[in-house]
């Protein structure tokens, strides 16, 4: 069963999305600050992080960078404001997603299933075609012609070391 730690400090929040995980045939755990979902997170080494930013003592920064020191488990990143999220995605934590606040858990779980299944093609494109992560970011950047999603490709491009040469100039992105 795919696990999904949930790493988010208002209580009915995390229960919400708790339940509407558990709904969709995921198994959920939930902590409720930063140091709880580190400990989590290696005990029960779950398939994909929820980090919401603005967590009591460890913030979601923090928790992101130290998980990023030893693993690529996807995480996507909640805020709650937009300016939050541009300063985010400028950072380039290697989080795999963003999502603002408010959000409808039906698109958290939707996000969620991009996200894992995106990896899945990432990790099989590696075991069979050395190239295929070009072209995957290639296509995604002709798809969604905006700076952000030029910025979150990049960051899924991480780990392959020569894909921006195959994109078009930067200026295609501007929107
Ligand atoms: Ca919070």
């Amino acid at each position: 069963m795919t696990t999904v730690l949930i790493i988010e400090d208002e209580i009915n929040l995390n229960k919400i999305l708790s339940d509407y995980l558990e709904h969709n045939g995921f198994k959920p755990i939930s902590a409720h600050t930063g140091g709880e979902g580190l400990r989590l997170w290696q005990e029960a080494r779950p398939d994909l992080i929820l980090l919401d930013l603005n967590l009591p003592g460890m913030d979601g920064l923090d928790v992101a960078r130290t998980i990023r020191k030893t693993s690529r488990t996807p995480i996507i990143m909640v805020t709650a404001r937009q300016e939050e999220l541009d300063r985010l995605i400028g950072l380039e934590l290697g989080a795999d997603d963003y999502i603002s606040k408010p959000f409808s858990p039906r698109e958290v779980v939707a996000r969620v299933k991009a996200v894992l299944r995106r990896r899945k093609n990432q990790a099989q494109s590696k075991k069979t075609l050395p190239g295929k992560n070009h072209e995957i970011a290639f296509n995604r950047a002709q798809k969604g012609d905006s700076l952000h999603s030029f910025k979150a490709i990049k960051q899924i491009g991480n780990g392959v070391s020569d894909w921006i040469f195959h994109l078009p100039p930067p200026s295609t992105y501007q929107g």
